[in-house]
C-alpha cells in the first residue's frame, strides 16, 4: 500500500525544502508584484521591492494580508492572472461575516486536488476504496477539494454533499464505503443516526474519516472513532488558500503537516504581528507559494495553534501544525475572560459523557455577561429524579468554573432538542453581538 501519495515532496530533507520555498518565493513576489496593484502598493507603503525578497529569511518584510483586504478587494481586486485563465471560484462559508471568493486556474485546482490526495493517501486511501465525499458541493471548498482527491488516488468516489443522512448511511451500506469525508459535526451525526436507525459499526465498512472545516477537540474524536468504527484524520485548510489539504494528519493523529512546498507557514503574535519562534502558540500566518490567480502573501488566517518541526514516526519531513482551538474570532470574551468553545466541548465530552450537541449563549444583562451552556441529557447521564439533574448540572458548572475561571449556567435540555449540522456547526449563540454583514 502506497504510503505517500509525493515521497518526494513529503519526507524531503528540510535543506531541499528551504531551497524550492526560497525559489519559489522569489518569483511568486515578482508575479504578485507585476499582477496585483493593491498588494504592490501594500508593499511600497512598507518600503519593499521584489529585489529585497531573496530567500524565505525575508519573508517577514513583506506585508501581512487581512480578511478586510479581501473584502476590500471583492470580487476582482486580488485576481493575478486574466479572468479567462480562471476556470473556478468557490466561496467561503461565510462563519464570520461576508463570504470571499478565491479564483483557480486549472494549474490551481490540479495543485488542490493534489494536497487533497496526500491527505486521503495519509489516510491510507488507495484506488482500492470507495470514499464517500459528504462535505457540501457548491461555492464551499470542502466538497470539491475531497472530490477531485479522491478521484486523483483513484477512489470510488460517492459525490454525496452533506444532508439526507439516512440516505448516507444507506449508500455507504450498500457500496460499502471504506472512507467518508465531512465534517466532524456531521460525522458525529451520521453516527448518531446510525444507532438510531439500529444499526452498529459492524453493518457498515467504513476504515478511515477525513474531518475537517471546522475546531474540534480530541474528545470528539474519540466518540466519532467510536460511533463509527474508523480511524478519524483531521484536515486542514481555508478557502482564501485554495480550501482542504493545506494540512493533513498521518497515522500518528497528532497534529497535521503542512503541504510546505505550497505553503509557507509562520506564527505570529496576533497583537503586534511580531514572528514568534517555533513551539510558540499564536496566529497562523500563510504565503501560498505556487497559486497564479489567487497568490496570498502573509494572509493572516486568524487560527490559533502551534508548529513544530520534529521527526514525525510516519516519515514525511512537512512541518506539523497543531489541531486549531478555533479562530482568533471564535474567541469569546466572557465577564472580561477569554473563552474558546472547544474548552467547554472537552469538559462535557471527557468529564460527563455528553454528546456532541451543545450550545453556548451568552447575552449582557445591564452591564454584565451572562454565560449559559445547553447540554443534551443522555441515558448514561443517570438523571431521573429532579435532584439528580441538580447534582448534575452543579457538577458541570463547576467543573467548568476550575477550566474558565468563571460560572456558567447550565442548562440540561431533551435530546435532540439542540439543532444538528450537516455543515460547520453553530457552537455560539452571542446575543450581544449586532451581525451586520
Ligand atoms: P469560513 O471562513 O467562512 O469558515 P472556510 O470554509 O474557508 O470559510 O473555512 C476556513 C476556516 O475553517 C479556517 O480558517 C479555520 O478556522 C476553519 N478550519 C478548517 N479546517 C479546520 C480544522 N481541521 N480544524 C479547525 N478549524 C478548521
Ligand atoms: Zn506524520
Amino acid at each position: 500500500m502506497a504510503k505517500y501519495w509525493n515521497e518526494e515532496i513529503e519526507c524531503m530533507s528540510r535543506e531541499d525544502m528551504t531551497a524550492l520555498q526560497n525559489e519559489k518565493l522569489v518569483k511568486q513576489v515578482r508575479h504578485v508584484w507585476d499582477n496585483v496593484p493593491y498588494y504592490k502598493k501594500l508593499m511600497k507603503e512598507k518600503g519593499v521591492t521584489p529585489d529585497d525578497i531573496k530567500s524565505i529569511d525575508d519573508l517577514h518584510k513583506l506585508p501581512f494580508l487581512k480578511k478586510d483586504d479581501l473584502r476590500e478587494c471583492y470580487p476582482y481586486g486580488l485576481l493575478a492572472v486574466p479572468l479567462k485563465d480562471c476556470v473556478r471560484i468557490q466561496s467561503t462559508s461565510g462563519t464570520t461575516g461576508k463570504r470571499v471568493v478565491a479564483f483557480y486556474t486549472q494549474h490551481d485546482v490540479d495543485l488542490w486536488e493534489d494536497c487533497c490526495a496526500r491527505a486521503i493517501t495519509a489516510a491510507g486511501g488507495t484506488s482500492e476504496d470507495v470514499c464517500q465525499v459528504a462535505y457540501g458541493y457548491g461555492l464551499f471548498t470542502g466538497g470539491a477539494g475531497l472530490h477531485g482527491g479522491s478521484h486523483k488516488v483513484g477512489c470510488l468516489t460517492l459525490p454525496m454533499s452533506s444532508g439526507n443522512t439516512e440516505r448516507q448511511i444507506q449508500f455507504m451500506r450498500d457500496l460499502g464505503s471504506t472512507i467518508l469525508c465531512c465534517t466532524p459535526s456531521y460525522a458525529a451525526y451520521i453516527g448518531e443516526t446510525l444507532k438510531e436507525m439500529g444499526l452498529t459499526p459492524d453493518d457498515i465498512n467504513l476504515k478511515a474519516g477525513i474531518f475537517g472545516a471546522e475546531p474540534w477537540t480530541e474528545e470528539m474524536r474519540q466518540e466519532i472513532e467510536k460511533s463509527l468504527g474508523l480511524k478519524a484524520y483531521d484536515i486542514f485548510g481555508l478557502t482564501e488558500t485554495s480550501g482542504p489539504g493545506v494540512a493533513f494528519e498521518c497515522c500518528e493523529q497528532n497534529g497535521m503537516h503542512i503541504n510546505e512546498d505550497h505553503f509557507i507557514a509562520e506564527i505570529i503574535d496576533p497583537d503586534t504581528g511580531e514572528v514568534l519562534p517555533e513551539g510558540t502558540k499564536g496566529e497562523l500566518v500563510f504565503t501560498s507559494l505556487d497559486k497564479e490567480a489567487f497568490p496570498l502573501l502573509r494572509y493572516r488566517t486568524r487560527d490559533i495553534c502551534v508548529l513544530s518541526k520534529g521527526k514525525c514516526s510516519c516519515g514525511r519531513t512537512l512541518i506539523k501544525m497543531t489541531k486549531p482551538m478555533g479562530r482568533s474570532d471564535d474567541m469569546l470574551i466572557i465577564k472580561g475572560v477569554n473563552v474558546f468553545p472547544s474548552q467547554i466541548e472537552t469538559v462535557l465530552l471527557k468529564d460527563f459523557n455528553a454528546t456532541p450537541n451543545y450550545q453556548i449563549v451568552v447575552d449582557r444583562v445591564g452591564n454584565s455577561d451572562t454565560f449559559e451552556i445547553k447540554v443534551e441529557l443522555t441515558e448514561d447521564m443517570h438523571t431521573d429524579t429532579i435532584k439528580s439533574i441538580e447534582l448534575l448540572e452543579k457538577k458541570l458548572s463547576a467543573d467548568i468554573k476550575q477550566i474558565l475561571g468563571i460560572k456558567a449556567k447550565i442548562t440540561l435540555c431533551e435530546p435532540k432538542s439542540i439543532p444538528r449540522s450537516e455543515g460547520k456547526a453553530v457552537r455560539v449563540i452571542d446575543k450581544r453581538k449586532v451581525y451586520n454583514n
